[in-house]
């Protein structure tokens, strides 16, 4: 049995998965201290078997075993936690770990890779607009992840379009971050600022079908992962963008950014898609590099 494991800024998600078919997939918030997080993992795997490997995707940066938030207002506890450790002690048994937008980019190429319909890309950046925005490249067919952990990390690079609540600090300790525009907590950071009330993301894009204040909160975060996009592709020159995440995912916003994007000179126009695995594309992603660890992947946390 194959266990495998997202952790988002919201969610953890797990799946048992034999002979590379998942069984059942279960889904629980995400906790707030080590404790707390230690018992989610607990009741997601209650009545399951033990496992003979887990398969780690954890948003935040991952060196030598240890989770980093490089946006420490999402998980102040994802500080130098050694969530391989952790696990291994949890489970006893041979484990990977790897960021969340790396697996999922991996499994959002490989699931490029068997569609006949579609011409496989060698150059993919996924972008995560979930809590935070994350992302994953492969670059020449290989999964880059870089010396650091940092490769992909796409929310920290900054954009010049402004929030409109104009709060530009975010907590990686820059100024003008897509993450502080793009993602779920800002857009719900926004629309509570400009509506008086406290407003989640999800509230914000059912607002923006009838008041164009919503609508306008949701077209200047698909402009800022536009302009992200011309630059990656302009650094990079990419084959494909896909986007996933629940805001990614979320109705109406794939189009936005292309409509965004459609706006860019020539040069900057790259195909962008929505996750072909969906919200579970760091999930797939990860159970693939655990099962088939080929040496597309240029380093990756493994303890045994
Ligand atoms: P994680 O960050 O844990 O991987 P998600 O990809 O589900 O999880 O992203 C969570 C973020 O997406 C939260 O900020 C939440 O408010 C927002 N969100 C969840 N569902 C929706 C929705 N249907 N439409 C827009 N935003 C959503
Ligand atoms: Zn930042």
């Amino acid at each position: 049995m194959l266990l495998a494991i997202d952790i988002g800024g919201t969610k953890i998600a797990a799946a048992w998965v034999e002979n590379g078919q998942v069984i059942e997939r279960r889904q629980q918030p995400m906790a707030t201290d080590p404790v707390g997080f230690m018992e989610v993992i607990g009741q997601l795997v209650l009545g399951w078997p033990a496992p003979e490997q887990v398969a780690v995707a954890a948003t935040g940066y991952i060196n030598d075993g240890k989770v980093h938030s490089v946006n420490q207002e999402i998980i102040a506890f994802w500080d130098g936690f050694p969530l391989a450790d952790r696990l291994t002690e949890r489970f006893a048994c041979p484990l990977i770990l790897m960021n969340d937008g790396q697996a999922a980019a991996w499994g959002e190429y490989q699931a490029r890779q068997t569609t006949v319909s579609q011409n496989s890309p060698d150059n993919l950046l996924f972008i995560t607009l979930s809590t935070g925005v994350g992302g994953g490249l492969v670059l020449d067919r290989q999964l880059r992840i870089g010396p650091h952990g940092l490769a992909g990390h796409v929310g920290h690079t900054t954009v010049s379009c402004q929030p409109t609540d104009d709060d530009l600090r975010c907590g990686c300790g820059r100024q003008s971050c897509l993450e502080k525009i793009a993602s779920g907590t800002a857009l719900g950071r926004q629309a509570s600022a400009m509506f008086g009330r406290t407003m989640s993301s999800a509230e914000l894009f059912s607002l923006a079908l009838t008041d164009p204040r919503a609508e306008a909160i949701i077209d200047n975060a698909a402009k800022a992962v536009a302009e992200a996009i011309s630059n990656l592709h302009m650094t990079l020159d990419l084959s494909e963008i896909v986007i996933g995440g629940s805001v990614g995912l979320a109705d109406g916003m794939l189009h936005r950014i292309r409509l965004a994007l459609a706006n860019a000179p020539n040069l900057m126009q790259v195909p962008v898609s929505a996750a072909m695995l969906g919200p579970d594309a760091g999930l797939i992603g990860i159970m693939q590099l655990a099962t088939n660890v080929e040496n597309s992947v240029e380093n990756s946390v493994e303890n045994s």
